[in-house]
């Protein structure tokens, strides 16, 4: 009989369970923070050209021991409920590990968006979040979507619209969604906050010359050869990150249609330029193309970063991963039995909890944005040029000499928003690191990072559920 393959909700159920083993917690505790407090399911139609059409989508309410509950919405033909759940429990780990107060959630809906029209598309959107709302699950005080897998700025604009026309007196309608467009209430730095802060953590882990030893890769960022799976919003923007600011080279991209290679380094923006005008990679000129794309995730490179989907790294290649580092940038691409496998082999994996927080970080931010009604650095922008100012003119003053204009603009500057929210993020992404740093290096029963992350989570949700009453 063929081997019992965990399901995605199972596998993180079994990265919790490993996590909990060395926590000593009372069973009960654990039990309630596994699992979902809540699952929605709703099938509805729409009409589209004349004909009416039924759709299927969930949320899943995984934890609401901080409120709102967080949490993406995806558009995937294949979503389904065990999915979505385990990308609930994910966004309740993760928020707690990197300090964002909320609780997590996750939706889907199971549909291909490239089967529809922009006009049909809206129509499906708007009812999906109508449905959501009615039923409490789509709101800015109990449950805010972001985009995910399948959405972006342009559905979450969609869905706030709808919010607001369902309920016209909620001040803060907006904060519903986040991930919206700048002008419709979104915050500078969302879009590619996910990938961004993949840039930051990887930054961070350059920074621990005794963690790079241990990953046996030495140096730093420069020059490093990096394979990207998925070429959407998040593996798009951390590919543009770290090859144009970071010097590194993206020597291989793997989308749905095949794996495009070239060890010189792909320009990131021209393969992204060719998906978008043909749906895929293959045909991208003067590269080597492999159809069969999972290959990909096998070839010689320092860096791996899987950022498409769950369950691209099992059992049954998890020993020709070759990569010494592995920076989970999608949710979920490596199984529970294929981490066991990378670990044992002596892999450095970034785990996701950590590495792709970025994106409920600046979502978080975007919320308090919407409910405070004001843009950042809005107050004190000019006040800090002045400050500025005058640091420059004092010390021009003691010193009897002109300050090079290089040297002085950046003290005169006042921070925006975008510098705000790339501060905020850098801060929790270093911080978060940290956190998993210290735990692996305190407890003996904890030998890698995504065990580590799992505990510093754990650890914040019992204590919120114990302070609360709950147990
Ligand atoms: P997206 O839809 O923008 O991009 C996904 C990309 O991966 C697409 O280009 C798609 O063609 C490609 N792809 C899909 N399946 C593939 C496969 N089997 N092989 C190769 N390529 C494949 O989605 P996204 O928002 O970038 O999300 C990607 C991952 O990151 C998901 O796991 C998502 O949950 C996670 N994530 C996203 C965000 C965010 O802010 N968007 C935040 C945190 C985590």
């Amino acid at each position: 009989m063929a081997k019992h393959k965990s399901s995605f909700r199972e596998s993180v159920n079994l990265m919790f369970d490993r996590a909990a083993a060395t926590l000593g917690m009372p069973p009960g505790l654990t039990a309630q923070m596994k699992e979902a407090n809540a699952v929605l399911q709703v099938t509805f139609p729409v009409r589209i050209d004349g004909e009416y059409r039924v759709f299927k989508g969930w949320r899943a309410l995984h934890s609401e021991h901080r409120l709102p509950a967080k949490g993406g919405l995806r558009f995937a033909p294949k979503v389904d409920q065990d999915e979505v759940e385990a990308l609930s429990a994910l966004m309740s780990y993760k928020c707690a590990l990197v300090d964002v107060p909320f609780g997590g959630s996750k939706g889907g809906l199971a549909i291909d968006p490239r089967e529809h029209s922009e006009e049909n598309l809206e129509l499906i959107t708007r009812r999906f979040a109508q449905e959501l709302a009615e039923r409490d699950f789509l709101g800015p005080s109990l449950n805010v979507a972001a985009p995910d897998m399948g959405t972006g700025t342009r559905e979450m604009a969609w869905m706030a619209d709808e919010y607001r026309s369902l309920y016209p007196t909620d001040l803060n309608a907006l904060a519903c969604v986040t991930g919206k467009p700048l002008t419709q209430g979104g915050v500078a730095g969302r879009v590619e906050a996910t990938g961004r802060g993949v840039q930051y953590v990887l930054r961070e882990f350059f920074r621990h010359p005794k963690d790079v030893e241990r990953s046996g890769l030495e140096g730093d960022l420069e020059g490093k050869r990096i394979v990207v799976q998925g070429l959407g919003n998040v593996g798009y923007h951390a590919a543009r990150f770290l090859s144009q600011e970071d010097g590194a080279r993206i020597v291989g991209i793997i989308e749905r249609d095949g794996f495009i290679y070239d060890e010189r380094g792909l320009d990131v923006d021209a393969v992204a330029e060719h998906l978008r005008n043909s749906g895929g990679v293959k045909a991208y000129p003067g590269v080597t193309f492999e159809a069969d794309g999972v290959r990909g995730l096998e070839v010689d490179c320092d860096i791996l970063i899987p950022a498409a989907t769950q369950g691209q790294i099992t059992k049954d290649n998890a020993d020709r991963i070759r990569a010494p580092l592995i920076v989970e940038a999608a949710n979920g691409p490596v199984t529970f039995e294929a981490d066991q496998e990378l670990v044992r082999r002596g892999k450095f994996i970034l785990p996701d909890l950590l590495v792709n927080a970025g994106g409920v970080t600046v979502s978080y931010f975007e919320w308090v944005k919407n409910v405070s009604h004001m843009r950042f650095g809005r107050l004190d922008r000019r006040l800090e040029e002045q400050k500025g100012l005058h640091i420059v003119h004092a010390i021009e003053s003691l010193t009897g000499k002109d300050m090079p204009a290089e040297l002085a603009a950046p003290i005169m500057r006042g921070a925006d928003e975008l510098d705000l929210v790339r501060s905020g993020l850098d801060d929790t992404m270093r911080t978060g690191y940290a956190a998993l740093r210290e735990v692996l290096a305190t407890r003996d029963a904890v030998v890698d990072l995504r065990t580590a992350a799992f505990v510093v989570a754990l650890e914040k949700i019992a204590q919120a559920y114990q302070e609360m009453g709950l147990a």
